[in-house]
């Protein structure tokens, strides 16, 4: 007897359950909308937190998230889910004000006025950069933009200058060396999604946050999930799928088999292909999708560094492109004592940076805050951590929107979440729960 079959005639969980793989927002939000709907879910997560990229760790003995994340104006859906969990008190919408540092110093990037003063572009290619900001927030054809590069068309758009100057550094803190192989609609939804935060043009985004973070929405979903009578096991990673016969049986994990005929795979695309059969032509479409890993080091400060949410870094000596002082959106320093902030890396399979210890992450970030704030120093920092995961964005060439995968797989039973399918859509929790909730209805209906 094989140990699959071994392994079968004891399952763990027997008879028509849905097992949903991963407790990241996607796992969570599908079995959420499946609970209410009063089916029997079992949520499988590798870790011993709920959370996937939305996961926290302690900051001065309160969860904080280990990313940051802000919600945009247009984020619908995961207001919704506020609201349905009966969050909307704790939702707060502020202004998230932006800088550049070029040629060693800040320049404000919020509002047009701003952009009309930012000398470090012609005043042409500040006219053509704010046009073409203006024209992305009323286009909505991107197809016809889907076999074009993301560098091509801003080229033509901004002229070469305000590429080099903005853009380019900003795809690079995103893609790293696979900057200039993105698609077109892919930054055009990013400069649309964001527009959709301006009430209007004079006005800075409002960017919205949950008091106490993704942390709050996430425990609220739990609790939910299991009043529903939906079940939650965290410490438990799913092996291999059972579809032999090209439908969903079961689901080998490192604590035994469970007997499924509905399986909700919400795991990034990579960690999908490993749960297929090695033989699986279906695995090797979705393993052509290449992802970069994220490397993030967040560090409670004694003092704040700048009066901006988000600050675009444009500076040779600096080795990251980007930081982000939460503390400025979310004022955690209100409740946490201290001023929070994060500095991103990301980079590929074959980069060194894979070999890297936390504690290099965490000096160039420091060595490359010091250059941008000279007052700056060691004693300024309280506590120092970095949290790194695989598959932390994919990468969308031009021609991406024809490979995105459907939500229902080949094999019937099979249903899968990951980013890549909000395409032309960044990867973004409001999305996620939009796609969670369309698979819930999908598994209810029984489609
Ligand atoms: C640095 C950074 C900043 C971000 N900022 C924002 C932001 O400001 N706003 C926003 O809306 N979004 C933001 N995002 C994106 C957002 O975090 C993601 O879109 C979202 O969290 C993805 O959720 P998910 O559930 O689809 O996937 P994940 O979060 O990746 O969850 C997948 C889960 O599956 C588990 N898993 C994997 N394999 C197995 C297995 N074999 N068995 C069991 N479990 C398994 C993993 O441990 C994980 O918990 C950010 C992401 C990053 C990295």
């Amino acid at each position: 007897m094989s140990l699959l079959d071994a392994l079968k005639k004891a399952p763990i969980v027997s008879g028509n359950r849905t097992i949903i793989i991963g407790g990241g927002i996607s796992g969570l939000a599908v079995a959420w909308e499946l609970t209410r709907r009063g089916r029997e879910v079992v949520l499988l997560e590798r870790r011993d937190v709920l959370g996937g990229l939305a996961r926290s760790a302690p900051l001065n003995g309160k969860p904080l998230e280990v990313y940051y994340h802000f919600i945009c104006g247009g984020d619908r859906h995961l207001v919704e889910l506020v609201r349905e969990l009966g969050l909307a008190d704790r939702l707060y919408w502020r202004p998230g004000r932006t800088s550049y540092f070029i040629r060693g110093r800040l320049y404000p990037f919020t509002t047009p006025l701003d952009l009309l003063r930012f000398s470090p572009l012609s005043l042409t290619g500040r006219l053509r950069f704010g046009l073409h900001a203006l024209r992305c927030r009323r286009m909505t054809d991107w197809r016809r933009l889907e076999h074009l590069s993301a560098e091509q068309w801003l080229i033509d758009s901004v002229g070469r200058q305000a590429y080099e100057v903005v853009w380019q550094p900003l795809l690079e803190v995103k893609f790293g060396r696979h900057h200039d192989k993105i698609s077109a609609p892919w930054i055009w939804h990013r400069i649309h999604r964001y527009s959709q935060s301006r009430s209007t043009l004079l006005r800075p985004e409002q960017l919205g946050y949950l008091e106490g973070g993704s942390h709050t929405l996430l425990t609220a979903l739990q609790q939910g999930i299991t009043a529903q009578g939906g079940v939650i096991r965290t410490g438990v990673e799913a092996f291999s799928l059972d579809c032999s016969g090209q439908r969903i049986e079961g689901l080998e994990t490192s604590s035994g088999y469970y007997e499924a005929d509905t399986i909700v795979a919400a795991v990034p695309l990579p960690e999908l292909v490993r749960l297929l059969p090695e033989d699986s032509e279906y695995g090797r479409t979705l393993s052509q999708v290449q992802f970069t890993s994220v490397g993030c080091v967040r560090l409670a400060l004694r003092h704040s560094l700048t009066d901006s949410f988000w600050v675009n870094v444009n500076a040779p000596d600096v080795a990251f492109n980007g930081f982000i002082e939460y503390s400025n959106l979310n004022p955690w320093c209100e409740y946490g004592g201290s001023d929070v902030l994060y500095v991103p890396f990301y980079f590929d399979s074959s980069d060194e940076r894979n070999e890297w210890p936390d504690s290099r992450f965490i000096e160039s970030a420091i060595q490359g805050l010091r250059l941008i704030q000279p007052e700056f120093a060691q004693g300024w920092v309280e506590e120092a951590m970095l949290s790194r995961d695989r598959y932390g964005q994919a990468i969308c060439p031009p021609g991406f929107g024809e490979r995105v995968p459907a939500l229902r797989a080949p094999t019937e039973g099979l249903y899968l979440l990951d980013s890549t399918q909000l395409y032309p859509a960044d990867r973004n929790l409001s999305g996620m729960i939009r796609l969670a909730r369309s698979v819930g209805q999908m598994v209810a209906g029984g489609q």
